[in-house]
């Protein structure tokens, strides 16, 4: 394919929900990714309700109900032993998927659906030109085995990740001060059966995220606070065993088990759009912001970010960009406004010792609260059709 439409950069879930979008309606896509996949990527590797819902609207990742594991819900735990178990209401439920998998099936649709995929291909900067006066994205620039060259298209969408390199360089996106906290994730072998719930264990600063996996496999994700020379994250294996024995509903099960593979260390984790855009570019997925992953739910606003970052491309496409970024900033807040400010709360609650008290003593007298939590964090009051609806820009 020598002429492109649109360029995507980032073959993850918001990259192949794009990608798929466009190319079923008509347009010419080529999709690049400096990986080669299938790729491991560091998660909770936990689609929570809602995010299935827009899957199964959008037919895709099909096989996904045999690849992956069921979630009926999820198990929070606070550091003075409260423990509240609260499933999805109306027989929802989500699935647990390595997204070594997860995001291979999803590309794997937008291929069939005639993208073409580049892969081991990285990008390096974005071709900048001028149009009516104004700076315009009109392309990209690749490394492949040592040489560059650039890539034309009249739509690049930025699907790279928290640390897009197209967002960052662009300054459209930027790690703010606080809460600068990392992630630890590694895979542990699970002797015991899946209870069937993602596990969220509330601490002072920090959390750790337990997901029952296929093929008898545990996800353990540790997220703390870290400043720069922080040593701590330096053996992440050692921190996480020393943390996992310190925690009295976790030691037993942990206990004398090596991690499968060399655990992951990602941060700072927090990314804030910065509000500013560009003609010729779009921001899909954790490109676009990310607040935290406690909620579990990243997935649902990298796939529907994704549908919505395709819509404003096809309408970049056959009418220009005049409106185009404003409409998406509108569509993205109908979308995610709700929800941006439930995650941001949340972070703030477990940031706060203060404020993580008086959580606590609620949860002890008042567990439907965090059963209601539950219920939000998971997205399950998203209907495929109420999805539908605020999926267009
Ligand atoms: C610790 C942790 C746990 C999480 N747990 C969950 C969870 O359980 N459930 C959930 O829903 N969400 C979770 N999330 C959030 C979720 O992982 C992200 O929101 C999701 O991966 C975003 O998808 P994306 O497509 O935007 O980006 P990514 O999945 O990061 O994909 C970006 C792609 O871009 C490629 N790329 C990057 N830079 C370049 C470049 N310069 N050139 C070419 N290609 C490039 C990368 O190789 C990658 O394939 C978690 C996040 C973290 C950090």
């Amino acid at each position: 394919m020598n002429q492109v439409d649109v360029i995507v950069v980032g073959a993850g879930p918001s990259g192949a929900v794009a990608a798929t979008v466009l190319a079923r309606a008509g347009v010419r896509v080529r999709v690049l990714d400096r990986a080669t996949f299938p790729r491991d990527k560091l998660c909770g590797d936990t689609v929570n309700p809602g995010t299935l819902a827009i899957l199964r609207r959008l037919r895709m990742a099909d096989g996904l109900e045999t690849a992956g594991l069921r979630i009926d819900g999820m198990l929070v735990t606070g550091a003075g032993g409260q423990s509240i178990d609260g499933r999805y209401p109306n027989g929802l439920h989500g699935l647990s998927c390595a997204r070594r998998d997860l995001d291979w099936l999803l590309l794997q649709d937008a291929i069939g659906a005639g993208v073409v995929f580049d892969e081991g291909v990285a990008v390096r900067g974005a071709v900048v030109g001028s149009r009516d006066g104004s700076p315009a994205v009109e392309g990209v620039r690749l490394g492949t085995n040592g040489s560059t060259h650039t890539l034309s298209a009249p739509v690049v969408i930025a699907a790279d990740g928290r640390r897009s390199m197209l967002a960052f360089s662009l300054g459209l996106a930027r790690h703010p001060v606080a809460p600068a906290r990392w992630a630890i994730g590694a895979y542990f072998p699970s002797p015991a059966a899946s209870n069937g719930v993602g596990e969220m264990h509330i601490r002072p600063g920090g959390y750790i995220g337990v997901a029952p996996l296929p093929g008898g496999v545990t996800n353990v994700c540790l997220v703390q606070p870290s400043q720069p020379g922080d040593r701590a994250f330096g053996n992440p294996a050692a921190l996480l065993k020393t943390v996992l024995a310190g925690e009295p509903v976790l030691r037993t099960r942990f206990e004398g088990l090596d991690p499968v593979g060399r655990p992951v260390v990602l941060g700072p984790l927090a990314v804030d759009a910065t509000g500013r855009a560009i003609d010729g570019l779009i921001l899909a997925g954790d490109a676009a912001g990310f607040v935290d992953p406690m909620t579990g739910d990243g997935l649902r606003f990298a796939v529907a970010g994704g549908e919505l970052a395709a819509g404003a491309a096809l309408q970049a496409l056959s009418h220009g960009w005049t409106g185009v970024h404003e409409r998406l900033v509108r569509a993205r807040w109908r979308e995610f406004g709700a929800k941006w400010r439930f995650n941001r709360a949340l972070r703030a609650l477990v940031s706060s010792p203060f404020a993580l008290r008086g959580a606590t003593a609620v949860a002890r007298v008042a567990p439907g609260v965090v059963r209601t939590l539950i219920v939000r964090a998971g997205d399950c009051s998203r209907t495929p059709e109420q999805s539908a609806l605020s999926a267009r820009v």
